[in-house]
């Protein structure tokens, strides 16, 4: 596990649109922070620096205890949780969220292993030779989070994950999320455009508009605030 610490964190795209403007945000190990603000605000920007997909124009930021700056994103430490259209169809659950340690030379007996303890934790254990296609939407979004969750990185970093789930599911994906993230601990930060679903999930909700940071608090004194 690992805090994540932006200083004075600004994007500027090569066309010169200043998309995230001194952005100054402390997130504690283990925290469940959520970004929250319109379409447009900065938030994927902010999440894509810290997966180091996008450079950092100007700033600094930690993860854990080191600056992470110039690193690779695969040099973080850091698992991103796409939406779960992301998932490869032609393979089975259980390959699906083995894949990363296929990749990263973990041997079969290993993989599995921890493939089963995060079935477990999600609920999948039943359906780990299933193929995507063969999934409900609400299982097809834990696979996906399976698959980062089997890295044991010390952060996740999830853009909209339950955008593409009906409503219903939505609400219900809310929870379970909740759950899993405070069943691991790990540090966790959850870019939305969504108030109720900001409000709802996590330790944390950082609100910006415009690029800039407006407001840090959890979701009680933000719902409380003037
Ligand atoms: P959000 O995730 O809050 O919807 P984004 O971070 O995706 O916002 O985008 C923030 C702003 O930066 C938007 O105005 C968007 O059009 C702009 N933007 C995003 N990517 C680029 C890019 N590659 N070049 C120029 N502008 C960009
Ligand atoms: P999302 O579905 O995450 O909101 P977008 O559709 O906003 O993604 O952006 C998709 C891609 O297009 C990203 O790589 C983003 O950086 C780029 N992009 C977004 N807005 C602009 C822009 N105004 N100019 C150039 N590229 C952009």
């Amino acid at each position: 596990m690992a805090g994540i610490k932006l200083q004075h964190i600004t994007k500027r795209y090569p066309d010169g649109f200043e998309a995230v403007h001194d952005l100054n945000l402390d997130i504690a190990d283990g925290e469940f922070m959520i970004l929250v603000g319109p379409s447009g605000c900065g938030k994927s920007t902010a999440l894509r620096m810290i997966a180091g997909l996008e450079d950092i124009s100007e700033g600094e930021l930690r993860i854990g205890d080191q600056v992470v700056n110039e690193k690779a994103p695969k040099d973080r430490d850091i698992a991103m949780v796409f939406q779960s259209y992301a998932l490869y169809p032609h393979m089975t659950v259980r390959e699906n969220m083995g894949f990363a340690l296929e990749l990263a030379g973990v041997d079969k007996a290993q993989r599995n292993a921890k493939v089963e303890e995060a079935a477990q934790i999600l609920d999948l254990s039943q359906h780990l030779d299933r193929k995507p296609a063969n999934l409900s939407g609400g299982q097809r979004q834990r696979v996906a989070m399976g698959r980062a969750i089997v890295r044991e990185p010390s952060a996740f970093l999830m853009d909209e994950p339950l955008s593409n789930l009906d409503a219903k599911l939505r609400v219900q994906m809310r929870t379970e999320v909740s759950r899993i993230q405070q069943r691991l601990g790990t540090t966790t930060v959850y870019v939305t455009h969504d108030q109720t679903e900001a409000m709802t999930l996590g330790d944390r909700v950082a609100v910006m508009r415009a690029g800039r940071l407006q407001q840090v608090d959890t979701p009680r004194n933000l719902y409380e605030s003037p």
